[in-house]
């Protein structure tokens, strides 16, 4: 039986709640950087589900990891061992430079875990009175949907109808050091910050921000945690967002690319002083860790690796970003990016050229109102941006 665009539209907004906005269109194939709607019109994917998808939708070899492992086991809990967690542990521990990992499902997940540890680190290492640990974090931060995350979320609308909200939690402005300093008290366990602000509309933080901050939070005993879910994993252009400024972060939140768009994982990693501060009981995840999950990351960080998508992202991130800035038109205020992770600016909302984009054959989504994201799977090669380029001229230029 098969069912128009529309009518899965319609049953869509029938059926499910109405916490999203997307763009009308179905996708039922996929491959690489092109998606496919049920009637066989052709797009690019521009968007990558906000980065899960680095290596392309349905990366052959990850696609193949995927399917060995459901022949063999899928499931455990982690009850018992299982043969996939152990290889996937030391493969991240190596990418990172890091002793432990904690692993989750989602992204908001390993965030609520990295602000466990983090609070758990205060009292236990760091010796804060019960109750008394403070986590920084910035204005306009994203860090995913649950209670923690909106929390420390900035933006009203995330947070309406939602208190009471968890306390213990301060906002600087994001790329601001004075701020920083003046926040931090004995009372401060960590420092939370994205590398680049992703949904905020693809900010980048002042130059230096990043190093200084890392320098100000060891001179006061305070982690510094950085969310990589989006930023991370090659997208900026660098394995990790967080080597635009030599620094490596207390702690790495990941999520997203972790699983090649294939499987959902995250996790938290960090030096066994942080990690080790949970022990049996204290946390964990039915699903957390699972073969499945395991399997298609070992092989989703093999193709990051073994493909060079950073040293990729960068080179065509130049190329493409230049060619944006090219464009002529009063409407666009700032084109910016690391990567291929580009934000332009409008002057007017722009939802409305991201739906002209896609009668074009181009897919991506506004973001924060004003700011069309332009975020690629990185398996893309310089003729498909030709191609893109030609649309976005037509519908920007
Ligand atoms: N942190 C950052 C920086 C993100 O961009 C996102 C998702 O967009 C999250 C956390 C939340 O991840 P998830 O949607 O998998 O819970």
């Amino acid at each position: 039986e098969k069912h128009t665009s529309s009518e899965l539209i319609n049953q869509t907004e029938k059926y499910g709640a109405h916490n999203y906005h997307p763009l009308p269109i179905v996708i039922s194939n996929a491959e690489g950087v092109w998606v496919e709607d049920p009637e066989g019109n052709k797009y690019m994917d521009m968007l990558s589900a906000y980065s899960a998808l680095n290596q392309g939708h349905r990366h052959p070899k990850i696609v193949q990891a995927l399917k060995d492992q459901a022949d063999k086991v899928t499931l455990t809990s982690r009850a018992f061992h299982n043969d996939q967690l152990g290889p996937w542990y030391e493969k991240v521990c190596q990418l990172t430079n890091k002793d432990m990992v904690l692993p989750m499902n989602t992204g908001a997940e390993a965030v609520e875990t990295a602000v466990k540890a983090a609070r758990r680190w205060g009292y236990d290492v760091k010796g804060l009175a019960e109750d008394q640990a403070e986590i920084i974090a910035c204005v306009g931060n994203f860090h995913g949907r649950t209670m923690t995350a909106v929390s420390l979320s900035s933006d009203a609308e995330y947070k309406r109808g939602f208190g009471p909200m968890l306390s213990g939690i301060k906002l600087i402005p994001y790329g601001d050091l004075e701020a920083l300093k003046a926040a931090i008290t004995p009372n401060t366990a960590a420092f939370l910050m994205e590398p680049i602000q992703g949904e905020a509309g693809i900010i980048i933080p002042p130059e230096g921000f990043m190093k200084a901050a890392f320098e100000v939070c060891k001179e006061n005993n305070v982690l510094f945690i950085a969310d990589e879910i989006q930023a991370g994993l090659a997208r900026t252009g660098k394995m990790f967002a967080c080597e635009w400024e030599g620094i490596e972060p207390d702690m790495y939140i990941l999520g997203k690319a972790l699983g090649g768009g294939v499987f959902p994982i995250s996790c938290v990693v960090a030096d066994k002083e942080i990690l080790g501060v949970f022990n049996p009981g204290s946390h964990g995840s039915t699903f957390g860790g699972n073969p499945m999950a395991c399997a298609v990351s070992i092989a989703a960080l093999d193709v990051l690796v073994d493909e060079k998508l950073a040293e990729k992202s960068l080179a065509l991130g130049e190329y493409f970003i230049n060619k944006l800035k090219e464009i002529k038109n009063p409407k666009i205020k700032e084109v910016r990016g690391r990567g291929l992770f580009i934000g332009v600016e409008l002057t007017e909302s722009a939802r409305k050229f991201c739906e002209q984009l896609k009668e074009y054959g181009l897919l991506c989504k506004e973001t924060h109102e004003t700011v069309i994201r332009f975020a690629p799977p990185l398996v893309i090669t310089k003729e498909e941006l030709d191609w893109a380029l030609e649309r976005i001229n037509k519908v920007l230029g």
